[in-house]
């Protein structure tokens, strides 16, 4: 996620007492929230810090990046899921690798006509904590329709037979650490093998701002359109993501996601979101000039 600068969280403490968690963006650039911590566990994995924020509400990160805030979850979850649902409404598996938050899941399980969710998330201490402390986000474990393994995703799609899934949601933590795995040709590979025909993979695709970013971005993004015939990006506003514009990758072996766009049908879903809808789809898939010229020159 970021330019080879030192990985981590920074905790300084200012004047007047008050803790600051500093994320960095790149080498000169750096985020920081005045934050009040509830609780800090380095798990085999991963580091993982739940605090408050007064703007932003619990949030935790994972080695010194943020994943998931009380005020902008709602972005994320619903872009990583929806977009899909409404491209093809007639998916009933579905396999969500990472997410340990659980947010993916909660609007996954939305949809009554899934008959299976399997969630694949390698660090159990993620799910343990988001329930403790993240019920926005973790309210939907106790869902018997959600089949939760602690595993390693890039195990699980290895080992899965041929068309196993119609969605794959890929909730991942960046190219480092156990997240690794989930950025390389094998995984993409076995995410093509183990879709059926009218299957759809949607990735983490970081921001194309900072340079380290946008690096990942291509590095995975090359891998992705040499493994599917459609592969396009499309792009959210994520005020606590550095930069403020995140995408997820639409990959997929013939659905197109604005050719094939069946608003309607996702409309008798009857889903209240708050950031999802159809004309949202449709610009989402708009790429900015100079992101186009950056991937024009891969
Ligand atoms: N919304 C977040 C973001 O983009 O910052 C990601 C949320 S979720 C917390 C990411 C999860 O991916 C973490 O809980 C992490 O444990 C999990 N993860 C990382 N590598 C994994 C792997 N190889 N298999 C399964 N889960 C993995």
């Amino acid at each position: 996620m970021n330019d080879q600068h030192d990985a981590g969280e920074t905790y300084n403490y200012g004047l007047s007492g008050d803790i600051w968690f500093t994320e960095h963006q790149s080498r000169d650039v750096d985020f920081s929230y005045k934050v009040r911590v509830l609780a800090e566990e380095q798990s085999p994995f991963q580091h993982i810090v739940f605090m408050d924020n007064p703007s932003f509400g619990r949030m935790f990160s994972i080695n010194g990046f943020m994943q998931v805030t009380e005020a902008d979850e709602f972005v994320y979850h619903d872009m990583i899921v929806h977009p899909a649902l409404a491209v093809n409404p007639d998916i009933r598996r579905v396999l969500i690798i990472g997410g340990g938050d659980g947010g993916t899941a909660r609007e996954t399980l939305r949809y009554r006509q899934l008959e299976r969710i399997d969630m694949v998330e390698i660090d159990e201490a993620v799910v343990r904590m988001s329930k403790q402390y993240l019920p926005v986000t973790a309210c939907a474990f106790d869902d018997a329709r959600l089949n939760l393994i602690i595993g390693d995703g890039l195990a699980h799609v290895q080992n899965s037979p041929d068309n196993s899934y119609d969605l794959i949601l890929v909730d991942s933590t960046d190219p480092v650490g156990p997240g690794e795995g989930l950025f390389t040709f094998d995984f993409y590979r076995h995410c093509y093998r183990i879709l059926g025909e009218r299957g759809i993979l949607i990735n983490q695709q970081e921001s194309a701002f900072y340079p380290g970013d946008f690096r990942e971005m291509q590095r995975a993004q090359q891998k992705i359109k040499a493994t599917f015939p459609i592969a396009m990006l499309y792009s959210f506003n994520m005020p606590s993501y550095g930069s403020g514009s995140w995408f997820f990758g639409f990959a997929s072996k013939r659905l197109h996601p604005l050719n094939d766009h069946q608003p309607e049908r996702w409309e008798q879903f009857g889903l209240d979101t708050r950031y999802y809808n159809r004309d949202i789809h449709r610009a989402a898939f708009a790429l900015p000039n100079y992101l186009r010229r950056k991937l024009e020159q891969e």
